[in-house]
């Protein structure tokens, strides 16, 4: 594969960059990326993907555009609220780079279609707003052996991390959340701005593992005060027991 002459003139500032150079923008191409989530971490994280040009992009979420997701979700248009957020996504991203191939999933992640809709995709970027999904999503990027990119934010705090295997999102959080489908963001509130941070910061990540830039940084929290404007991070222990990665099961090792 190679870059035909639009794309070294579209992607020629990454290009020039040491850390990506042709043989990384090709990498970038070749990229499978599964985003779960189209509300205001996947919002900010698909145009940077789109526009760094990941060749694959998989975007799945069960919602329409409402009224009180335009303070964050810059993919959306007032004249779209009731609209699938896939949808408008996709359109998005043709718009914008019409080299990624795109595919919609207007599904909502559960334990019976998790491993179907994942599986392939060399890295998931899970942005959903829910413990409960977070964690099957989780699960299943221990079972399948991908790289998994957990963003949240909500109020002004927002945190993103990567997993590998061990230890997963599930030694972090615990078993408690299994059952839980709170909609914190809905309940606790959050700064427009912050989710856009957030999912740019998501985004950046996942081009440094996909060029494999920088020192590896699975099994770091990346935690972001949006109200003292500091950044810190910190390191996440595996938990011997936890259920999905602990004890002997090999897939995660
Ligand atoms: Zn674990």
């Amino acid at each position: 594969m190679a870059l035909s002459d639009e794309e070294l003139d579209r992607y020629a500032r990454h290009i020039v960059l040491p850390q990506i150079g042709g043989a990384g923008q090709l990498r970038l191409k070749e990229a499978r990326v599964a985003i779960v989530g189209a509300g205001g971490i996947g919002a900010g994280a698909i145009p940077a993907l789109t526009g760094a040009g990941v060749g694959h992009l998989t975007i799945i979420d069960d919602d329409r555009v409402e009224l009180s997701n335009l303070h964050r979700q810059p993919l959306y248009a007032a004249d779209q609220v009731g609209e699938r957020k896939v949808d408008l996504a996709a359109r998005f991203i043709g718009k914008r780079n019409p080299h990624i191939e795109c595919r919609t999933i207007p599904d909502r992640i559960e334990g019976d279609n998790v491993d179907a809709i994942l599986s392939g995709h060399d890295l998931i970027l899970d942005g959903t707003d829910n413990f409960a999904t977070r964690l099957v999503v989780s699960d299943a990027a221990v079972r399948l052996g991908i790289p998994l990119i957990s963003a949240a934010a909500q109020q002004f705090q927002g945190q993103v991390a990567l997993f590998r295997g061990r230890p997963c999102y599930r030694c972090f959080v615990g078993d408690a959340f299994d059952t839980d489908d709170c909609d914190t963001c809905a309940e606790l509130g959050v700064l427009g701005a912050l989710t856009g941070t957030i999912g740019n910061f998501a985004a950046l990540m996942a081009i440094r593992v996909i060029v494999n830039i920088g020192e590896d940084a699975a099994a770091r929290l990346f935690l972001f005060d949006g109200a003292s404007l500091t950044w810190k991070s910190i390191k996440l222990p595996r938990d011997p027991n936890c259920r999905a990665c602990g004890g002997d099961n090999e897939a995660c090792s």
